[in-house]
């Protein structure tokens, strides 16, 4: 049977088994089979070996049947049992299935083969229950052969069994006698990798001096050279689109901006400023993903794009992810920009512009004037949640858009805003999740990337430490030490995983949770492994309790949090920032962005339910404004489990890269940061995106992808690595669709 990679898995697995590989394991063809690779290897054992082992340890041994027979169950007796023995002709094993049927006729005594399972003691003999195995046909020398090979494990599917899928493999690796290299041959060579034929051979059916890992290695590059070659078409797609050069006239508002500053911007503010004046004033489209550690003050550096873009007779629009945010920005924007504001108004600077805001929640008047503000190009900068991406929403001239906190928004909504400039918009991208070099080429590896990496002046870096939940003396401990903070006329937040029902007579109102924003809710969907199984916090259960705590007597307690109106939400935002809140008990609304720099301490509760980079941008919240910040983890993690180390890595360390990096590094497969979130595919099989030998191979293959793409756009002169770039466009696609 000749194949080729293309071929239906059917035409090697059969009907039933091609149904349940495609249905769970996203297994349609032949060439997605062959990269199915083993979960691990085994070795073949000696039966000799066998009393070095332990009990539950996986085996592979390959013997000859001794001995079988049929005996009805004892408590069952329609049902037949099988024992066997199998020899090596020295030292004997047992087999026992509880279901003889199908293995009667197979297991004869004579037989040779290789049964795989975990081994386990039964009346002081060793045995594997059900194990796999497979039979040579006659007692020929293959026998050898089992023996030379490490036997690979592959994840199993319902009836389809590792053996089972091992066969096939092996039968596809046969039949297709040309597998496609989408590798140029010089870089191949120069990179030092094997064809891809060898390399599956190896992963496949590799010698037992072998290294599977160098068969992956390839398939790992793979992957990255098929990314980087589509980024490397993106960026050269961005490079050839005309976008309106946006020239500030000299004398505008953002030197008056400037003048009025009330501090000096940081080295990296002014550096990074000039570059975005430059891109700007391009005619093609600025595409900058801009990141910094909260209160690393991009903000501002934002903010002066806007002035410029403005100055240059265009408008400029800062979407935000929730209306918490929005009206942050709008608050803390028109009170920076001061006079300069008042555009039109009575008061306002000559120069001067307005700044709308548009959320979903605000009244319709409001919404209206705005509406009519964005239309005329009255207002200069405008800013807003998703509201702003509606139809309804026209702009006389969008010339810049900032997405802030890019990794709460998808791409189809920032393209959606894209639309609405004459000509495409320019695009800043904010993020305070520092991103980790891979994922940086990979997931955002068509955007240039600016990183501010000082603070500015007078900040401390936060103080984190793990309270275990089940200590009471430690949990009082910390309540206590929030007490002592209001004492000193400091402010607290509390961040609970959960909203949880509001109890008679609580501070606050409660509205359909259909309302508003619902992107304040997010934390892991399944608890890790190690992770307690207890009840979460929720916010309205907290308030009760500290409400009740003697410790937090006179202490002046509210909540914030998602499925509060927009004015409630707003309200309450404006009391903590104002100090009539001491205490702010909180779901990660407060996530993003907020800033109110009294705050010195924050208990987030149960921590080990949020991720390493979610709490890093939590804590961020406190000590922003030269007071000491503190953050306390509780939580109910035994040391040792993952959920453990998470913590850990975040009480360790207040570098934001290095918890990325240890953040993705903990995460499971495909879990890749942010991804999920900012809607990019990103989903990657071979890579691993916090492994630093990974990190190295990227930069190579995007080095080497760059290279063909600037000599062969279309990769004409390319057709296996066109047919995989396209085959892996229309998987985006798919999963695309499918999130909806
Ligand atoms: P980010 O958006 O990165 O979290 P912001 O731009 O909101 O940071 O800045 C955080 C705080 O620091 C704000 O109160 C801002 O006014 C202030 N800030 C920004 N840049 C500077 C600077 N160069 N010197 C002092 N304070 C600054
Ligand atoms: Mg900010």
């Amino acid at each position: 049977m000749l194949l080729t990679e293309d071929a239906p898995v059917a035409k090697v697995a059969g009907a039933r088994a091609a149904a349940l590989l495609t249905k769970n394991k996203g297994i349609h063809t032949v060439g997605d089979l062959l990269e199915f690779v083993p979960r691990k290897y085994l070795k073949p054992n000696e039966l000799t070996d066998l009393s070095g082992l332990s009990e539950g340890d996986p085996v592979v041994v390959v013997a000859r049947v001794h001995q079988a027979r049929t005996q009805p169950m004892r408590n069952r007796p329609r049902q037949t049992m099988l024992n066997a023995i199998i020899t090596d002709g020295t030292h004997e094993l047992d087999l026992t299935f509880f279901k003889a049927w199908g293995h009667v006729d197979k297991l004869v005594p004579g037989r040779v083969g290789m049964f795989i399972g975990t081994v386990g003691r039964y009346r002081g003999r060793w045995q594997l229950t059900h194990p796999e195995y497979e039979l040579l046909s006659d007692g020929s020398d293959r026998v050898d052969e089992y023996l030379d090979h490490l036997v690979p494990i592959y994840s199993s599917t319902g009836k389809v069994l590792s053996f089972h899928i091992r066969k096939m493999v092996k039968l596809a690796l046969e039949s297709v006698t040309e597998i496609r290299e989408p590798l140029p041959d010089s870089l191949r060579v120069k990179r030092g990798l094997l064809a891809r034929r060898a390399a599956l051979e190896l992963i496949h059916r590799p010698h037992l001096d072998d290294d599977p890992g160098i068969g992956l290695g390839r398939l790992r590059y793979d992957e990255a050279f098929v990314l980087q070659a589509i980024l490397a078409q993106r960026r050269k797609a961005v490079e050839s689109t005309e976008a309106t050069a946006r020239v500030p006239r000299p004398g505008g508002l953002l030197s008056a901006f400037d003048a009025r500053l009330p501090f000096e911007l940081t080295k990296g503010q002014c550096e990074i400023g000039a570059l975005l004046e430059s891109e700007l004033a391009r005619n093609r489209p600025m595409h900058r993903l801009l990141q910094g550690e909260v209160g690393s003050g991009k903000t501002v550096v934002a903010l002066r794009a806007m002035l410029a873009a403005v100055d240059a007779g265009g408008q400029a629009a800062l979407l935000a992810p929730t209306e918490v945010l929005a009206s942050q920005h709008h608050r803390s924007i028109t009170a920076m920009l001061g006079d300069l504001a008042q555009g039109g108004m009575l008061g306002g600077s000559e120069i001067g512009t307005k700044v709308a805001l548009l959320t979903g929640g605000q009244p319709s008047a409001a919404r209206r004037r705005a509406l009519d503000d964005v239309l005329t190009g009255d207002a200069g900068i405008v800013l807003g949640t998703h509201a702003l991406i509606q139809a309804h929403v026209a702009f006389r001239d969008l010339a810049l858009v900032v997405v802030d906190e890019q990794h709460r928004f998808g791409v189809e909504q920032r393209d959606a805003l894209r639309e609405k400039g004459r000509t495409p918009p320019h695009l800043l991208v904010m993020t305070a999740t520092p991103i980790p070099r891979t994922v940086a080429m990979t997931v955002f590896g068509d955007m240039e990337t600016s990183t501010l990496r000082e603070l500015p002046q007078g900040r401390s870096p936060i103080e984190t430490h793990i309270v275990d939940a089940g200590r009471p003396s430690w949990v009082q401990r910390t309540w206590q030490r929030v007490a002592e903070e209001v004492g000193r006329g400091h402010q607290a937040y509390v961040v609970c995983p959960k909203i949880g029902e509001p109890q008679a007579g609580s501070l606050s109102s409660v509205v359909d949770s259909s309302a508003g924003d619902d992107h304040d809710i997010e934390w892991l969907d399944e608890p890790d492994e190690g992770a307690p199984v207890t009840e979460l916090t929720g916010v309205y259960a907290m308030l009760e309790e500290l409400s009740q705590n003697p410790a937090m007597a006179g202490v002046r307690l509210d909540v914030l949090h998602g499925r509060l109106d927009a004015d409630t939400k707003d309200a309450t935002m404006r009391a903590f920032a104002a100090g009539d809140i001491d205490v702010l008990i909180s779901t990660t609304v407060i996530e993003v962005g907020v800033d109110v720099a009294n705050a010195s301490v924050m208990v987030v509760m149960d921590a080990d339910r949020f991720g390493i980079s979610q709490l890093h941008q939590l804590r961020g919240r406190v000590g922003r404004g030269g007071v000491q910040g503190l953050c306390l983890l509780m939580t109910d993690a035994e040391p040792g489990t993952d959920a453990r180390a998470r913590l850990e890595a975040v009480e360790a360390t207040t570098d934001g890269f290095e918890l990325a990096r240890r953040d993705l590094e903990l995460r499971r497969e495909g879990d890749v940061l942010g991804a999920r979130q900012s809607g990019r595919s990103s989903s990657v099989r071979f890579l691993r995106m916090g492994n630093r030998a990974d990190e190295e191979l990227i930069t190579l293959a995007r080095e080497d992808a760059t290279a063909v793409i600037d000599e062969d756009p279309t990769l004409a002169a390319h057709p296996p690595l066109a047919a995989r770039v396209a085959m892996r466009l229309d998987e985006e696609q798919a999963a695309y669709l499918e999130r909806g």
